[in-house]
């Protein structure tokens, strides 16, 4: 997965339907959006976006989400008569500068993050690997301290939003903790890249093919988790082998890790 900058100009176009988006995606955990891309090569679908507001105060980032279609030709948006290259963003945060903070210029200005270039002229940049783990920590700490009406950090009753994972046998359901890129990684530096059930590391056994490959289980299950919840990776977040996965997903109330094990000690026993 790639991390790619989108860039919004509100004197270039004006967000008539902010609210609206932002209402969806407290409903709904995401919205959808279509967005023009100047350099569009490497975008595929299922990479990270994050949309940075600049032309006027405040500048910094107000969205996060992941690119959700090809790249596409359309209609420009200004009504001129020519075609421009898109994609589809699916948005699970969307902040309104009148409403709440934004992840500020300033702070982004800080440390690593400083050698970015965070006022491209074009939507569509790649953000370098070596900066996105600080840029997802960074967004992290800030979604989940300040006061922001959609975090996809925290839970609500009427969220669940889920998406099926590739990979495993049977299809298996994952939330959007388990394929955030911030909470994934938090996840892996504690516990490592092995399955925590069956011991099964890619890289021991295919090189480097699988390395850093691994899926990971959210423990406590939305369905099960009422009111407000906001989710630790260390604490709620295991990486298993995708066979795992799907075994510890046979159940609708997922087996435990615990369980799992079980099953496969009494096996060994026959
Ligand atoms: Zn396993
Ligand atoms: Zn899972």
């Amino acid at each position: 997965m790639k991390t790619f900058l989108f860039v919004w100009n509100p004197k270039k176009w004006e967000w008539k339907d902010l609210e609206q988006t932002i209402s969806k995606i407290k409903i709904k955990g995401k919205a959808t959006e279509d967005w023009s891309v100047a350099s569009h090569k490497k975008i595929s679908p299922g990479d990270r976006a994050f949309l940075f507001r600049l032309g006027e105060e405040p500048k910094g980032i107000v969205g996060s989400g992941y690119v959700s279609s090809h790249v596409f030709l359309a209609k420009h948006w200004s009504g001129e008569n020519k075609t421009i290259h898109m994609v589809d963003i699916e948005f699970d945060v969307l902040l309104n500068v009148e409403q709440e903070p934004i992840l500020s210029l300033d702070l982004l200005k800080q440390g690593d993050l400083s050698r970015i270039n965070w006022t491209p002229q074009a939507s569509g940049i790649e953000i370098q690997k070596e900066f996105t783990k600080e840029l997802e920590g960074l967004w992290f700490d800030f979604l989940t301290t300040q006061n922001i009406r959609t975090n996809p950090f925290i839970n609500s009753e009427s969220d669940n939003h889920q998406v099926f994972t590739e990979g495993t046998p049977n299809q298996v359901l994952v939330t959007k903790y388990e394929r955030n890129p911030f909470a994934r990684q938090t996840c892996i530096d504690h516990y490592g890249l092995s399955c925590q059930v069956c011991d099964f590391n890619f890289e021991e056994r295919f090189g480097e093919l699988g390395q850093n490959f691994i899926h990971v289980h959210h423990l406590n299950q939305i369905s099960s988790i009422g009111g407000q919840y906001q989710v630790d990776p260390i604490k709620d977040l295991r990486p298993v082998c995708p066979n795992c996965h799907a075994m510890l997903h046979k159940r609708k109330e997922p087996y435990t890790i615990e369980e799992l094990k079980e099953f496969i000690s009494i096996n060994s026993l026959h």
